[in-house]
């Protein structure tokens, strides 16, 4: 039997999706091969990805002149290559610290880049995020990165940042989960292993601004860009430069299939809302528990909390998992308890959850 699955990436998959990629691995649609057998340069590997290709532009409304790409080297890698293909050595791109991840994103733009850290909270705890009155963009800066679901903290923007310069967008844990406005971004890039399907795929979308601006970088950079760190090379290629994860395409498809035939962003989008309700709910509704991030900055992705009582929060973990709750301790930089419930989280996972947690508050309150 299958455990209801809170991890915070890799983390679960709609049971459907996993049946699928099962019974592609040996043959294929009945060509004779396996899908992790097949060329990615076959007619068979092409139709996959513009398959995703299409599902994704669907799915979030991407504007016709955007790029969508699938790369490698996670969420992390992007950190990087976002800063190398907009900003010279010398330019400046504006960021707001709202955790562990946007952290990581500034330390490796300083490696190419001037990042400017324009938002960090007063108190190291990043319980929540900023709004536009919270922050000043600097003058001469391209663009502003945010992190728009903080999986660590369980915070999240409630709202895009309005702001009148291009948004980098990490949305590796939120992408697909809530409409957004895309045509506000430059770039929104997101590892796949939360929302999306497997780790090993890497979803990035570019404006033209984004591509223009890799090509003009690419053009003054003595040697040019590294060729698998180019966004404008990725393009011009179709994601297709050298050997892209093509069983993690495949899945990545599969799982925006399963999306659409649920309705899409805007039914996943109410079912998220119902889910993290059910949680903030019960823990609003007492003194024994303390959710840990500001009400205004809460994340539908990732619930977390606390125990008033902190000697419980190991008792609860321990207990949960013997009633089949996977995955329910905080991360190791927070504490406490953490449940992220993702699209493919099912909604009663959350009901089993909710009902271990009222069991257990009556029975050590
Ligand atoms: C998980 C995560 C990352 C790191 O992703 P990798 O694919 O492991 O590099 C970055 N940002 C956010 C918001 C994440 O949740």
């Amino acid at each position: 039997m299958r455990e209801h699955n809170f991890t915070a990436g890799p983390a679960v998959l709609p049971h459907s999706v996993i049946k699928e990629l099962q019974e592609a691995l040996p043959n294929f649609k009945n060509n004779g091969l396996g899908l992790m057998e097949l060329s990615h340069r076959s007619p068979i590997f092409d139709e996959i990805i513009s398959t995703a290709r299409l599902r994704l532009r669907r799915l979030l409304s991407v504007p016709d002149d955007y790029e969508v790409l699938f790369l490698q080297g996670g969420a992390s890698l992007q950190f990087y290559m976002t800063a190398l293909n907009l900003l010279s050595p010398t330019d400046c791109g504006d960021y707001i610290n709202t955790g562990t991840w946007s952290t990581k994103a500034i330390k490796e733009a300083k490696r190419c880049s001037k990042p400017v850290c324009i938002w960090s909270p007063s108190r190291a705890e990043f319980n929540s995020t900023p709004t536009e009155n919270d922050y000043q963009l600097t003058p001469e800066s391209h663009f502003l990165h945010y992190t728009s679901n903080n999986t660590i903290y369980g915070t999240q923007f409630s709202s895009t940042p309005e702001v009148n310069k291009p948004l980098i967008g990490d949305m590796s844990s939120d992408i697909c989960s809530r409409a957004v406005d895309v045509s506000k971004h430059g770039v929104i890039y997101a590892g796949a292993q939360k929302n999306l399907g497997p780790s090993g795929v890497t979803v990035v979308l570019l404006s033209p601004w984004a591509v223009e601006r890799s090509r003009y970088i690419d053009s003054i950079r003595p040697g040019g860009l590294p060729s698998l760190l180019n966004y404008s090379l990725m393009v011009d290629k179709g994601s297709l430069f050298n050997t892209p994860n093509t069983f993690g395409i495949f899945a990545l498809e599969r799982m925006l299939a399963w999306l659409e035939g649920l309705g899409g962003v805007s039914e996943i989008e109410k079912q998220n809302t119902k889910k993290s309700t059910m949680l903030y709910q019960i823990l609003d509704n007492s003194d024994f528990w303390k959710p840990y991030a500001e009400r205004r900055s809460r994340s539908q992705m990732n619930v977390t909390w606390k125990i008033t009582d902190p000697s419980l929060e190991s008792v609860f973990v321990e207990e949960a998992s013997a009633a089949g709750l996977h995955g329910l301790k905080g991360h190791r930089s927070v504490g406490g308890l953490r449940a992220s419930i993702y699209n493919a989280c099912p909604l009663e996972s959350v009901e089993a959850l909710v009902d271990f947690m009222h069991q257990f508050e009556t029975k050590n309150s």
